[in-house]
């Protein structure tokens, strides 16, 4: 059991998993992969004090050394779905697997998953983001992986070991799945749709449709109310007030995902905010 789970990678996340660690916090960050923070793009910044003409990539690996030093755990992979079963009390899904902690920090930046057309509708009815959670509804029955990253790789194993078939269509670029039971399948995907059945769900790409009894979903980033039911946005960021506190108890977010303006800075100290705010909650303000 943590004190302090952090999703996220970036300098939100990593400054306050660095203030966590120094109020005693026992702190886990969770991020989808290296390279994935926005800072990561930035070629020079000129406007983070104290480190003139520096790059996003020579920032983000100091911020992440100065995390690691202070004794942060990190853990690689998508946090799909956090539960709030009680007061100081979190499981979050992360890839298959389920952290416990304390308090949860939402760090997760600004960028914004593009659902296909249909998918929302259809998901919880054919549709799933989550194989370990869904993959035995699908038992010896044919489904589809659509995978934007190298994610649905490992997820299209897992599923090959439950279900008779998988065929996996890639939304972008990355290395694929090589195995028996997995076929790849060619084509742009254009949108899910209700088979004519009224069960099955099809795919539909720019060479044609196939039906399926599940289609699996996976990209590097869920929408914050996805991953925490309840919680209160303010159209694509979440709300906070000033202490970092989200409208969740034990709940905080900090830097690009609560808002303007979307810069280094701001995300780092809102980070040490949110960190400060959920050691004083948990009773370590010292
Ligand atoms: C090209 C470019 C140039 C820029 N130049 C400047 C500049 O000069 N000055 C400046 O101040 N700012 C600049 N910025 C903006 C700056 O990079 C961002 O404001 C900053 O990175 C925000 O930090 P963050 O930690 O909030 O989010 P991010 O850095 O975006 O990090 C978010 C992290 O969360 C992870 N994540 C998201 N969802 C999940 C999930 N469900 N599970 C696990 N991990 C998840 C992502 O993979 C990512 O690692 C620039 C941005 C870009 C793209």
């Amino acid at each position: 059991m943590y004190d302090l789970l952090i999703i996220g990678g970036g300098p939100a996340a990593l400054s306050c998993g660095l203030t966590a660690r120094k109020r005693g916090l026992e702190t886990v960050i969770v991020s989808a992969d290296a390279g994935s923070s926005w800072l990561d793009r930035a070629e020079r910044l000129d406007n983070y004090p104290g480190l003139p003409a520096v790059s996003g990539r020579e920032l983000l690996r100091i911020f992440r050394g100065q995390a690691s030093d202070a004794g942060c755990s990190f853990v690689t992979g998508v946090a799909r779905q956090v539960q709030s079963l009680g007061p100081a009390y979190f499981m979050t899904l992360v890839g298959n697997d389920i952290l416990e902690s304390r308090a949860v920090v939402l760090a997760m930046g600004a960028a914004r998953p593009k659902l296909l057309p249909g998918e929302e509708g259809l998901l919880g009815t054919g549709v799933s983001w989550c194989g370990t959670c869904d993959g035995m509804f699908y038992r010896g029955r044919e489904v589809a992986v659509v995978s934007s990253w190298h994610g649905g790789v490992e997820e299209a194993l897992f599923l090959s070991g439950i279900c008779s078939g998988v065929d996996y269509y890639a939304l972008a670029a990355h290395e694929l799945p090589e195995k028996e039971g997995i076929r790849l399948k060619e084509g742009r995907v254009l949108g899910l749709s209700r088979a004519e059945d009224g069960r099955s769900v099809t795919v539909e790409t720019d060479q044609g449709r196939a039906a399926y009894a599940g289609v699996f979903v996976f990209r590097p980033a869920v929408a914050p109310d996805r991953l925490l039911p309840g919680l209160e946005v303010d159209g694509a960021f979440i709300r906070v007030d000033r202490r970092m506190a989200a409208s969740i108890p034990g709940v905080y977010a900090c830097g690009d995902c609560t808002g303007q303006p979307l810069q280094v800075a701001k995300a780092v100290g809102e980070g040490n905010i949110a960190a400060i705010s959920a050691a004083e909650d948990l009773g370590r303000a010292g």
